[in-house]
């Protein structure tokens, strides 16, 4: 009989044995549980303006707090926070119990902070540190934003959802056979927007990236069908450039210019990103 446990947190359900650590790095089998080895252990945070989550149409002109601990379970070669987003526990952190994140956050609040934003790794990972926080932020009147890649289980999802106000989804690709290629799954994507659209407010990113999610003809479809959601619904469709394991030229910026334009005859939202 196998004495491994299944992670139950998103569709890779990784099979771990005692000691081993799961795909993201931030999960791990110990003492026959599959638990967070990131809870509460903070790598980056700052005080950042709402539209650099990116939000264009929530919070305009706020602040946000934004913290970031470690792992993610996607692997994607051209990673913008890699440095973060491809470590694991061993990781150089700051011990952040989430009492103390919300006492930070309402401190902030007279600089314009209107709550605490969970990004720069992926903050559904480590869910159990987002619903801890989330909570008590709730409780001092103060907003709660995820930014994430949105691929996890529906449970979890659910889970999360009662304290969320904002959040935004990285649609990483159109192509299915593309976000499997970086470890992902546009239908559990297409779901945690869909799900996540009916109880806060969203807003979607792309990425286009060279090959991968710069195709005009995917961007029609990937428009029309978040117009089924919402016309309103906005999409940031951001410039790539070189980063970790990808060397492909950065995206033209005529590229972005046709994505926007045929996003547009879909959507009334479109912002054109890093350019
Ligand atoms: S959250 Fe991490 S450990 Fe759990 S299934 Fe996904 S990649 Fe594996």
């Amino acid at each position: 009989m196998s004495n491994k446990a299944i992670c139950p947190v998103c569709p890779h359900h990784c099979a771990l044995s005692e000691g081993q650590t799961g795909l993201c790095r931030a999960r791990g089998n110990r003492d026959g549980r599959v638990v967070s080895l990131s809870y509460g252990r903070v790598t980056s945070i700052a005080l950042d303006p709402v539209e650099k989550k990116p939000f264009n149409r929530w919070q305009s002109g706020k602040y946000i707090l934004s913290v970031g601990t470690f792992g993610c379970n996607l692997s994607c070669a051209f990673c913008q926070n890699a440095a973060i987003s491809q470590v694991g526990a061993e990781t150089d952190t700051e011990e952040l119990p989430p009492e103390r994140l919300a006492e930070i956050a309402e401190e902030l609040a007279p600089r314009g902070n209107v709550g605490a934003a969970f990004t720069y790794n992926e903050p559904l990972i480590g869910w159990e540190y987002v619903y801890d926080s989330a909570k008590l932020l709730h409780e001092k009147g103060l907003l709660v934003a995820l930014v994430t890649n949105g691929t996890a289980e529906p449970e979890i999802l659910e889970t999360l959802l009662p304290y969320v106000d904002a959040m935004n989804i990285d649609f990483k690709t159109w192509s299915a056979e593309n976000y499997k290629k970086l470890g992902g799954d546009l239908e559990t994507v297409r779901h945690t927007i869909l799900r996540a659209a009916k109880s806060c407010h969203v807003e979607v990113t792309t990425l286009a990236v060279p090959g991968i999610s710069d195709s005009v003809e995917d961007m029609d479809e990937e428009a029309a069908w978040l117009a089924t959601i919402s016309e309103d619904l906005p999409l940031h469709i951001s410039r790539y450039f070189p980063r970790w394991k990808m060397d492909e030229p950065m995206t033209p910026l005529q590229t972005i210019g046709k994505l926007c334009e045929t996003a547009r005859r879909h959507l009334k939202y479109v912002y054109a990103g890093n350019c």
